[in-house]
């Protein structure tokens, strides 16, 4: 139990860094007074708009496009998924809204997130006229789930369901291994580091799954997770990730 004494002298050293999430009157980027969490001048400088391949969300030449065509890569060696819905880069300064996010005091900027993958998904008729049936987030391993306390997957999950109207499962995928972060294994490893790492735990025979992440670099973990649930049965897979690291 906190006692009031404990609480007094942890707070003043949180406050700083939660503050810009908690106060929905000044925008978590710039500090500045905004009805929202970010400003309108910070969101334009962070959400830029790009042609993406539909399947990975690299970018795409806008004549690929046009004609409905993946990325080279995509169509050299298709991933298990079907398709990726993004709504930035994860490069600066939208990186320092995800880091606010995943280090819990940016928690307030989930729904915001959200908005932006829903504004995403409708925009293109190809994933607005395809919703899932169902969405779940990319599970943590249990050690990491009680480390954090949280899954900031699940955070943006939780209200991008109820604005896509889509309903939502938090325990369609476990991890079954405990992987080592993506970040912290070589290049050459990190497919063995995600392979056979999720069990999928709900009937997904048939359906269109979509599953919500923070961020994707090398997409090996979504393609994991999707293999996973093509296995399963499940029909079609659409990823809604909040940032994509782009290509060197
Ligand atoms: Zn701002
Ligand atoms: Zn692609």
């Amino acid at each position: 139990m906190w006692t009031l004494r404990a609480l007094s002298r942890v707070l003043p050293g949180l406050l700083p860094g939660l503050l810009p999430g908690l106060l929905p009157s000044s925008c978590a980027l710039c500090g500045q007074r905004c009805p929202g969490v970010v400003c309108d001048g910070c969101r334009a400088d962070a959400v830029r708009p790009r042609t993406r391949c539909r399947r990975c969300a690299n970018p795409l030449a806008p004549r690929d496009a046009a004609a409905g065509r993946d990325c080279g890569a995509c169509v050299a060696a298709p991933p298990a998924f079907d398709a990726t819905v993004v709504a930035a880069d994860y490069q600066a300064p939208f990186d320092q809204l995800v880091l606010q996010l995943k280090f819990g005091a940016g928690l307030p900027l989930a729904p915001w997130f959200a908005t932006l993958l829903r504004d995403q998904a409708l925009r293109d008729p190809a994933t607005a006229g395809a919703l899932p049936d169902v969405l779940a987030p990319v599970p943590l391993g249990r050690r990491r789930l009680a480390e954090r306390g949280f899954n900031q997957a699940l955070e943006v999950a939780r209200p991008l369901s109820r604005m896509l109207g889509v309903a939502l499962d938090a325990r369609l995928a476990t991890r079954v291994l405990e992987t080592a972060p993506q970040s912290a294994v070589a290049p050459a490893a990190r497919a063995a580091n995600v392979r056979a790492a999720f069990a999928i735990t709900a009937p997904v025979a048939g359906l269109h799954v979509g599953i919500v992440d923070d961020v994707m670099t090398s997409a090996r973990t979504l393609d994991a997770l999707a293999s996973a649930l093509k296995q399963a049965g499940a029909l079609r897979v659409s990823n809604y990730v909040v940032a994509r690291t782009p290509p060197k």
